[in-house]
């Protein structure tokens, strides 16, 4: 299997440290806000990446964090902690806040089927996922190691790694420091003490501009609280230890947020932080860029609201490849809630055993391989998902059934083998409508369709009786 490693710009062979084994870090929302659909599009890329490395054959450790304290609206240095922010306009504490946010991302995500983290064992209070404010201790650590080894420095403001004390700062982006210290001269740099530019703080005292910040801890150097880039170095040096096999994100954070995590890790510990870095590309809303000004930001919450299924939403992503930019319409949900529609009654024909045939003409084994070997071609989707809808026109037998709807549920999660049978009452109305057209009453066997319609059943008449598809 290999997978694009953002890291060499080249298609890597995943040879995973420990034989059967592979360490995947990926890192989690910021919890002051609902997730959109562009953020949950990162987190099915890391579910299709989980699922087919176990498909593989893998066994998968796999950590997710929770950003609760630190990260500044500017993504870098300046600005404001996003959950400070969220909670003076809410009126809400900043723990109220990344609990209630918390919990609305853990039931979106069980909504799109994304297998949680499900490292470490017990993780505490948010299930699996790592929230970051339960690995202060680590951070201080890692800020400790970092001074001793002259790496960062301290002012009266906060603590800052030192890009120049090592050698290849900017190598996951390829921007040298001399460009990148082109690109941030016009931002404003709030501390005159700053050596330079591209420095990143990764420790914030609780004075000046933050010296109202409610989370604040007490460290070696004061009260304060970590910069954001810390926590995903400290806590995988806490759980699965570096280097890590994969790493993955949104290609927004190779530039500032992995540079940074990749920088702090190597001049600390010594070691290569991850083999792999994997990144996903945006999602954009009719051509544009979403943003809560134009009003295009869209939740899950939002396309249930117009009747859709949260899982036509995974399916429309996964129909487009992850290293691509996704153009999402409504137009192009409605038709992947239509593909769904059409897969669902394809896997309802378990329960309709008397329409298919009895033996086997058909090479499942050989076409289910070839869906994996598009995954497991840089999670090649597209075609996968193309594999997948192909199969509905075959004539499986009830086994094949089993087995192709089962393979696919765990390669995908679209919800496949969840499906439920419909009731004796609504088998019955099947069965008179069928009479009735047999013996030609036709206006009573129009009722009965009616009747089923009602009840979101449709009924198709083939040469081996009728068949019954659920309507959404
Ligand atoms: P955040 O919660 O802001 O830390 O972002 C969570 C994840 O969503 C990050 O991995 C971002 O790269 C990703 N992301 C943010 N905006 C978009 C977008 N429009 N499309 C796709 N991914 C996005
Ligand atoms: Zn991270």
């Amino acid at each position: 299997m290999y997978i694009y490693n953002t890291l060499t710009r080249a298609n890597t062979d995943i040879v995973p440290k420990k034989s059967g084994e592979i360490s995947l870090y990926c890192c989690g929302p910021t919890v002051y806000d609902y997730a959109h659909i562009g953020n949950f599009r990162k987190y099915i890329f890391d579910d299709l990446l989980r699922r087919t490395l176990e498909n593989a054959g893998y066994r998968v450790r796999q950590v997710t964090n929770l950003t609760d304290v630190g990260h500044l609206t500017s993504d870098a240095d300046e600005g404001d902690d996003k959950l400070e922010k969220k909670s003076s306009t809410e009126g809400k504490s900043v723990y109220e806040i990344a609990e209630f946010y918390t919990l609305a991302f853990i039931a979106d995500a069980e909504k799109l089927k994304l297998l949680p983290p499900n490292m470490p064992k017990s993780a505490g209070k948010n299930s699996n996922y790592l929230s970051a404010t339960d690995y202060i201790p680590q951070m201080i650590e890692l800020v400790e190691e970092l001074l001793q080894k002259k790496h960062a420095y301290i002012t009266e403001q906060a603590i800052y790694f030192d890009v120049t004390s090592i050698p290849d700062y900017g190598k996951l982006s390829g921007q040298t420091l001399e460009s990148k210290e082109v690109g941030v001269r016009e931002a404003v740099i709030v501390d005159s003490n700053k050596r330079h530019p591209s420095d990143f703080a990764v420790w914030f005292f609780k004075t000046g501009h933050f010296s109202s910040h409610t989370m604040s801890w007490e460290s070696p150097w004061g009260e304060g609280f970590p910069g954001w880039h810390l926590e995903c170095s400290a806590i995988i040096h806490a759980t699965l230890g570096e280097p890590i096999d994969i790493h993955t994100g949104g290609v927004d954070h190779i530039g500032t947020h992995h540079t940074n995590e990749i920088a702090q890790t190597e001049a600390a510990f010594g070691q290569v932080l991850s083999h792999i870095w994997a990144h996903s590309e945006f999602v954009l809303v009719d051509g544009a860029k979403m943003s809560k000004s134009k009003g295009n930001t869209y939740k899950l919450a939002d396309l249930e609201a117009k009747g859709f299924n949260p899982l036509a939403f995974k399916l429309l992503v996964l129909q487009a490849h992850y290293k691509k930019e996704l153009n999402f319409t409504w137009e192009s949900l409605q038709a992947a809630r239509n593909t769904l529609d059409n897969l669902y009654a394809w896997a309802d024909l378990v329960f309709q055993h008397s329409l298919l045939p009895k033996h086997e003409t058909v090479n499942l084994d050989e076409l289910l391989a070839f869906i994996q070997e598009q995954l497991e071609n840089d999670l090649a989707s597209p075609a996968a998902i193309a594999g997948m809808l192909g199969l509905t026109d075959l004539p499986l037998t009830y086994n094949q059934l089993v087995i192709a709807t089962q393979k696919l549920e765990s390669l995908f999660g679209l919800g496949l083998t969840d499906r439920i049978d419909i009731t004796s009452d609504e088998s019955k109305l099947i069965a008179n409508r069928e009479k009735f057209r047999k013996s030609g009453e036709f206006e009573n066997s129009d009722n009965t369709r009616h009747q089923l319609e009602e009840k979101n059943i449709r009924v198709e008449d083939t040469v081996n009786g009728s068949r019954w598809r659920r309507i959404s």
